[in-house]
């Protein structure tokens, strides 16, 4: 191959652009487009990539060591847990079989951390110094109709990360190569409230990781374009609950009628959608909306998620909601208690982790392989951990199916699972090896990882200036 750089680099050039999704935020991220472009070429990661992945007889030792324990006995792990599915914040079966088989393997285990009792961190405890590695696992179900189920498949990312963190840990010991390991276990991804990596992250959970890797289910090998962004826009989580006074329906006058104040503010918000720029989605479900018809509800309650691509407007659209909320609670004498439960925001992503990444999954054999880099975004869907620490996720091809589906469950313990999981475990520990052994390798990510953190900054510092709030003068 003798082509490839050039190749990648072409590539990599109008992707940076896929961040941006309106033409008001184009605009305004022209400069840092440019600055980001010029960062990416000045880092000559196509280079980088094939001199690391090229030949390395330490590595592959590695790489075979974690292959082992996937063949051996973590595939089955893996195949246990997607049978015995826990949702969100209930994972203890789950919990208990991974931080069981990582305590065999000299990790200290302290589970319950950030007052999630299904979180916890496992630090490898035979082996000291930086750079410090960290490997995010989830094991949480979907919640279906039928009951729990892995149609996301989160029930392998433990087996993985765990393939990945013993086979380095057991390199960095052998070789006394100075570093840490920590497997980080994330409870109730497919849950908000709470946000698990949200609150683990502000409980300072991740303070010190140098680097931190995790795995994801696809349908495809993908490949994000290093920048910011996020798969879904930035999220606004937000309750409202309506307080009224209970009555008999035929004294009405005597209560205050909290149905008809939730009522009230779904109207309010339509009527406020043709003022709010069009690639807002504020989707919300009723809740509670009383108990009998012949007693007024003194008690109602509103669930949304409020959408847009960037925070800084964001941030507009959800004041006008939560004054949507009070309009409607003042109009009907009831009171309102708006309670902001969470946010997903931006990640980065850094060519020089993601591209590496990439090749390591084609050579261990990922099939399905787009090779079209898809929009920047960091490896966790909050932002809050890939927005302060540099990482990527590894999403060999490991169904046939698309996510939360019947049929990418079936997958999970069939071939292509199998097959996609333990080229993830390659690929992750591949890249830690790397990481982990090139300190010329870890000052490119460091340095890209700034840049992008200073760009980031600037958007939005250059959204502020475009999002002018209309003047309404004082009657
Ligand atoms: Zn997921």
């Amino acid at each position: 191959m003798r082509t490839p750089a050039f190749l990648a680099l072409a590539l990599l050039l109008p992707a940076a652009l896929l961040a941006q999704e309106t033409p008001t935020e184009r605009d305004a991220a022209r400069d840092v487009v440019q600055k980001l472009d010029s960062i990416e070429h000045s880092l000559n990661i196509p280079a980088m990539v094939a001199r690391l992945t090229g030949p390395n007889a330490a590595r592959d030792q590695v790489v075979g060591r974690a292959k082992e324990l996937m063949d051996a006995e973590l595939l089955a792990m893996g195949d246990d847990i997607t049978r015995h599915p826990e949702i969100g914040f209930e994972e203890k079966r789950s919990v208990q079989i991974l931080t069981d088989y990582l305590k065999k393997h000299d990790f200290t285990v302290q589970t319950g951390v950030a007052g999630l009792p299904t979180a916890f961190v496992a630090k490898y405890n035979k082996n000291s110094g930086t750079p410090n590695l960290g490997v995010i696992v989830e094991y949480d179900a979907l919640r279906g109709t039928k009951g729990a189920f892995h149609g996301d498949q989160h029930s392998t990312q433990g087996p993985i990360g765990i393939a990945a963190a013993v086979a380095m840990a057991e390199y960095l010991t052998k070789t006394h190569t100075p570093g840490s390991i920590t497997v980080f276990g994330t409870p109730g991804e497919e849950m908000m409230p709470p946000e698990a990596k949200t609150q683990m992250y502000d409980a300072h959970v991740f303070d010190g990781m140098d680097i931190i890797v995790r795995s994801h289910s696809t349908a495809q090998t993908s490949r994000p374009a290093p920048g910011f962004g996020t798969c879904c826009m930035n999220i606004d989580g937000v309750h409202y609950t309506f307080y009224g006074a209970p009555a008999h329906q035929l004294t009405a006058w005597n209560g205050r009628n909290a149905l008809t104040a939730v009522i009230h503010f779904f109207d309010n918000i339509d009527g406020l959608r043709s003022n709010i720029r069009p690639e807002a989605r504020i989707q919300g479900v009723i809740t509670e909306g009383g108990a009998a018809p012949n007693v007024v509800p003194d008690k109602t309650a509103a669930d949304f998620y409020i959408r847009y691509p960037d925070e800084v407007y964001l941030a507009q659209v959800t004041e006008m909601v939560d004054n949507a909320a009070r309009a409607a609670a003042l109009g009907t004498g009831t009171k309102v208690k708006i309670d902001h439960y969470g946010h997903d925001r931006d990640g980065i992503s850094e060519g020089s982790i993601g591209e590496v990444a990439f090749a390591y999954m084609k050579k261990y054999g990922a099939t399905g392989v787009n090779p079209e880099p898809g929009k920047p975004q960091g490896y966790d869907e909050t932002g809050s951990v890939s927005s302060a620490i540099p990482g990527a996720e590894f999403t060999a091809k490991s169904s046939n199916a698309p996510n939360h589906t019947y049929e990418m469950l079936a997958d999970a313990t069939g071939p292509v699972g199998h097959a996609g999981f333990v080229t993830d475990a390659q690929a992750m520990t591949a890249l830690l090896f790397d990481f982990a052994t090139h300190a010329d390798y870890r000052a490119t990510v460091k340095k890209e990882f700034d840049a992008i953190h200073a760009l980031h900054n600037q958007y939005l510092e250059d959204l502020k200036k475009v999002y002018v709030v209309p003047k309404v003068p004082e009657p």
